[in-house]
């Protein structure tokens, strides 16, 4: 079972991850919180319940609404998207263990990508050279050529069981009514709102400890109301 993270132990992932890629981070985030699960096991979830987990675990840590931000093709203004973590898994289940195509020269049996791959095909320095490296971990199959028609059927299977793997956002721009599309990024996000935390938690240690001379594990321990309202009292 996934735990919460306290503000103690959030800090120590922070602090320990922070230079490293996003899936990483990622792994280390659901590690922590889920302390009984061996990470290994955590590599071999699919990407769409990687995903799951983490957005999940962003809502504890943060409220379940967030704001995706991208920008206009049309005009260039910013465009805000508001979505609710909870209404985006709502409808996740994890993918089955094999997935099947059947085409003219037999039947092609893969799973769903894990994280574990994504890490791995992240190390490539071709976009080609990751896909590559996906399909080839995840055919039962790997040394089998596949045709291009047999190869989308296999992608498209993919993304059909595991929706959460991939998540694309559209709608029209509000400025200027240009349809707009952007892929999601999990993992990068959930890690950019825990730095942002993260920032702003030291900054806070730093004034109370300054000022009344607490120690930082006490800090920590205040709620986050208490802690906000000792700030005030600061600033007067
Ligand atoms: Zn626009």
């Amino acid at each position: 079972m996934m735990q919460r993270l306290s503000a103690e132990k959030l800090l120590a992932v922070w602090e320990e991850h922070w230079r490293q890629p996003p899936l990483r981070q990622g792994l280390a985030l659901l590690a922590a919180a889920n302390p009984e699960e061996h990470p290994e096991t955590l590599l071999g979830l699919s990407m769409g319940t990687f995903n799951a987990r983490l957005l999940t675990l962003y809502a504890w840590c943060f409220g379940a609404t967030f704001t995706a931000v991208t920008t206009c093709t049309g005009c260039g203004e910013l465009i805000e998207t508001t979505l609710n973590a909870a209404n985006l898994c709502a409808s996740h289940s994890d993918p089955p263990p094999w997935l099947e195509v059947v085409d003219d020269a037999g039947v092609v049996r893969f799973r769903s990508p894990t994280l574990g791959d994504l890490i791995v095909a992240g190390e490539a320095t071709t976009l080609d050279a990751a896909s590559q490296t996906i399909l080839a971990r995840c055919l039962e199959t790997p040394t089998r050529s596949l045709p291009p028609a047999t190869l989308a059927a296999v992608t498209g299977a993919m993304e059909q069981a595991d929706p959460l793997a991939a998540i694309e956002l559209d709608g029209a721009c509000p400025h200027c009514a240009q349809p707009w599309s952007a892929a999601l990024d999990v993992a990068a996000f959930v890690w950019r709102q825990v730095h942002q935390w993260a920032q702003r938690t030291l900054q806070e240690i730093h004034l109370l400890a300054r000022a009344y001379g607490w120690s930082e594990d006490a800090i920590l321990r205040l709620s986050p109301g208490r802690r906000q309202a000792y700030l005030q009292m600061i600033y007067g």
